[in-house]
C-alpha cells in the first residue's frame, strides 16, 4: 500500500530543495532524525574537518543527536552554550564565543517554498550566527517548518512557536503564556527581539540545510 503521507511530503520538501539551491544554499533530504545524523557524521563532518563547534538551541538538532556525537569526537573544542550549572554571565560569554566556530549547528523556526529562512530571536545568538561569524552553517529542519511564504511564516512563528517556547520556560511571565497567542507585549521576558530573513547563503554552500521528513520541533 503507498505511504501518501510520506510521499506528499517528499515532494514538498524536494521543492524546498530545489528553491534554497536556487539561494545558494546546499541542500540534503532525511527521511528521519538518524538519516539527518548519518549525513552530518559521514558527510559533512569528514568534508568541512571543524576544529571549533557550537550551537543555537534547537530541538530538532537535540532530536537527531548530533551534538551528543561530536562531543565523542577527540579532535572538535565543542563550546557549550547551554547548561543548567553554568552561571548565566559564563553562558552568555561562550555564546559570543560561539559565533566565531568554525561549524554551528542550529535549526529554523519557518522556511518557506521560496526557499528562505525566517528566525525570531529573544537573545540574538542564534540568527547572529546563521547570519555572520561561523565559517559555515548546518540547520536541522522538519517537515512540519515548511510554509507558503514570509507572512505565513510571520504569523506561525508569532502565534505558534514562541508562545508554544514561552510555555516551555516556567519561570517567564510573557502574556502569551496564558492566551496562546502573540500580545506583543513589553514584558521584560518578552522572547521575540529579533527577526532574521535569509533570503541566500552568503557565501554561496555557507549555509546547508538538511531537509527531514518528520515532524520535529516548535
Ligand atoms: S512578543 Fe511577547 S506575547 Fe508575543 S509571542 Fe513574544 S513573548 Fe509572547
Amino acid at each position: 500500500m503507498i505511504d501518501a503521507a510520506a510521499l506528499y511530503w517528499k515532494n514538498r520538501l524536494v521543492r524546498c530543495k530545489k528553491a534554497l539551491e536556487q539561494n545558494n544554499f546546499e541542500v540534503f533530504l532525511a527521511e528521519d532524525p538518524d538519516e539527518a545524523r548519518h549525513i552530518v557524521m559521514t558527510g559533512l563532518l569528514p568534508k568541512l574537518a571543524p576544529k571549533t563547534v557550537s550551537w543555537g538551541d534547537s530541538e530538532t538538532l537535540h532530536a537527531t543527536g548530533v551534538l551528543k556525537k561530536i562531543q565523542e569526537e577527540p579532535h572538535i573544542k565543542v563550546i557549550v552554550t547551554f547548561a543548567h550549572d553554568i552561571p548565566r554571565d559564563e553562558i552568555l560569554e561562550r555564546r559570543r564565543q560561539a559565533l566565531l566556530v568554525d561549524l554551528f549547528f542550529t535549526g529554523t523556526n519557518a522556511l518557506t517554498e521560496k526557499g528562505q529562512l525566517v528566525n525570531l530571536d529573544m537573545i540574538g545568538n542564534r540568527v547572529g550566527g546563521i547570519t555572520f561569524g561561523p565559517k559555515n552553517v548546518v540547520l536541522l529542519v522538519g517537515r512540519n517548518k515548511i510554509v507558503p511564504d514570509v507572512e505565513s511564516a510571520m504569523h506561525r512563528i508569532r502565534n505558534y512557536t514562541a508562545p508554544l517556547n514561552a510555555i516551555r520556560h516556567a519561570g517567564f511571565k510573557t502574556p502569551c503564556r496564558k492566551t496562546s497567542y502573540c500580545m506583543d507585549c513589553t514584558s521584560p521576558d518578552r522572547i521575540c527581539n529579533t527577526w532574521s530573513i535569509t533570503e541566500k547563503s552568503y557565501p554561496k554552500g555557507r549555509i546547508k540545510v538538511i531537509l527531514i521528513n518528520t515532524d520535529l520541533g516548535l
